[in-house]
């Protein structure tokens, strides 16, 4: 085989490997109309090569915003440096149909892309390549393990009878809450909250019914919390709720509403009724308080006084009475 038949076999073969390699290739001139378009493109879009030669990009592919995509060629053809976008910038440059079966729950191909300055004879880039790799197994793997982190999170911050914070998280809210107070000096009140006489409960009903009364007593907790408030379990029965901007007067409030439904409540078990109280603590913010550790004792001391002094109800701490 003469020399020239040989390059020609070559170019024959390199041709035939482009158009069928796993990665969109797109020639594109200085209009930005496309000259070539592989087997992947083809696959992928539906569209011939013949069906695209000499087709303006714009015109055919309106997911394609023109204003970022100019700006990015242009700045290749007239520095002729290479470009590459990332799915984590934008998800794909073509809109095209996902069809693996392992990452079948991706709506559309995610798409790493490179532009690649192409040269004339004289030096001048005239055209531009476009390589678009389809990069949606990574996309999608690196979405669900983003998606198991944050569950994750939530999870070791989240106790898991009651769906509220654990002492840890609820701590660490309380500490941030402290310091926020140091600065601002704004209303805030801590609530420690115990079951009465818990104890009677698993003694008479067993463990799975205490469970259920603590249950209970988190989503009571739940329904009258607002959103800014930070409610925790901060021990087996005992529970913590932080009520951000509220004075002692409206704490007191939603103390007193509270246990007037738990008191009021009956908690069905298979066909045990099952009746309840709990006592509470209350003490805000001030300054002679110097720790959060030191706020949580001056509620704990107030809870101590409602055990004392009777249960099913509420004391302030002593000296913000
Ligand atoms: P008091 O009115 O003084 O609070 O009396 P009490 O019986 O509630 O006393 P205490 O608060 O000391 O009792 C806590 C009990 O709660 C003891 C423990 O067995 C029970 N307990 C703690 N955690 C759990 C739990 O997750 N499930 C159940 N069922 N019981 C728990
Ligand atoms: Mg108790
Ligand atoms: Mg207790």
């Amino acid at each position: 085989m003469s020399l020239q038949a040989t390059q020609l076999n070559e170019l024959h073969w390199l041709m035939e490997m482009l158009h069928n390699i796993d990665v969109g290739l797109v020639v594109l001139d200085r209009d930005y109309n496309i000259q070539i378009w592989n087997g992947f493109m083809e696959n992928h879009s539906g569209l011939l090569p013949r069906e695209v030669k000499d087709q303006n990009l714009f015109s055919l592919f309106d997911e394609i915003p023109q204003d970022w995509f100019t700006r990015k060629a242009e700045s290749v053809f007239l520095l002729k440096n290479k470009a590459f976008t990332i799915w984590e910038q934008r998800p794909y440059v073509f809109k095209f149909q996902n069809y693996r079966p392992i990452t079948g729950t991706a709506d559309y191909m995610y798409q790493n892309s490179t532009f690649i300055p192409l040269l004339s004879a004289t030096g001048e880039v005239t055209h531009l390549c476009l390589i678009i790799y389809d990069v949606t197994d990574n996309a999608v793997h690196k979405q669900d393990l983003e998606k198991a982190n944050e569950e994750l999170a939530i999870l070791s911050q989240t106790d898991g009878l009651t769906k509220l914070f654990n002492r840890t998280h609820w701590e660490s809210c309380l500490k941030a809450e402290f310091k926020r107070w140091t600065r601002s000096q704004h209303a805030s009140c801590l609530v420690m909250l115990d079951i009465d006489h818990f104890k009677k409960v698993n003694d008479n009903y067993g463990h799975m019914v205490g469970d259920e009364v603590i249950r209970h007593i988190s989503s009571l907790i739940r329904e009258h919390v607002r959103e800014t408030d930070t409610s925790g379990r901060y021990g087996g029965e005992e529970f913590a709720i932080l009520l951000a901007d509220t004075s002692l007067k409206n704490a007191y409030i939603f103390a007193e509403r509270l246990r007037k439904e738990v008191e009021a409540a009956v908690v069905q078990y298979n066909d045990i009724d099952i009746n309840y109280t709990v006592s509470m603590g209350i003490a805000e913010i001030d300054p002679s308080i110097n720790t959060y550790e030191a706020w949580i004792e001056c509620a704990d001391a107030a809870l101590y006084n409602s055990k004392e002094t009777g249960r099913n109800k509420i004391s302030l701490h002593p000296q913000q009475k």
